[in-house]
């Protein structure tokens, strides 16, 4: 794919709700509250549409996957999955973050879940491929970054940063 400018906001809510269907899909009694804060500020970004949304999805797949787990083997029954998404104009580019107060991601895996093929779901469920790919669209694709923040049992939450790209003549 080639690089435009892209409405990420418009990219972020379109694939939410892709992912958003396809879980209730799979399972006709997924519910998941969704909070989205989108900055209306944001500049169009020249990025792969198509690759950000490979990220994005993967992101999104993962956040309602979890939080669909926890509540399988949660015993709080008040137990209300919430998958936020955010976007916000900082200095550095963009900031955009996906969390979900699911499973969690236990320390001891954490250095795992970056390599090709690591996976924690059934077989069938998870090629283990949506982070490492998702590390190399954003870093090596887009030169920006990502970050993780989790706890187990409780939250996880990535943090992407875009860089605003400058044109090289
Ligand atoms: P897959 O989704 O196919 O398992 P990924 O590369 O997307 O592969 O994720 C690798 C592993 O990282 C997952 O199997 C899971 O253990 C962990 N993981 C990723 N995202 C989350 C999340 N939002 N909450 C809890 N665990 C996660
Ligand atoms: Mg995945």
């Amino acid at each position: 794919g080639q690089k435009e400018p892209t409405d990420i906001n418009a990219l972020a809510e379109e694939y939410l709700r892709l992912s958003y269907h396809g879980s209730r899909a799979k399972d006709k009694s997924f519910y998941a509250k969704l909070e989205t804060h989108f900055d209306k500020d944001l500049p169009k970004l020249e990025v792969v549409p198509q690759d950000i949304g490979r990220v994005l999805l993967n992101l999104y797949n993962n956040a309602f996957y979890a939080v669909q787990y926890k509540k399988s083997k949660t015993e709080d029954e008040s137990y209300q999955p919430v998958v936020q998404v955010s976007t916000q104009w900082k200095e550095k580019g963009l900031e955009l973050r996906i969390r979900d107060n699911g499973c969690g991601i236990p320390e001891n895996i954490r250095h795992k879940i970056l390599q090709p093929f690591f996976t924690t779901k059934p077989t069938g469920q998870g090629t283990g491929l949506g982070l490492s790919l998702s590390y190399d669209i954003i870093t090596k694709g887009h030169l920006g970054e990502i970050k993780l923040d989790s706890k187990e049992g409780e939250y996880t939450e990535f943090i992407i940063m875009l860089p605003m790209q400058v044109k090289v003549l």
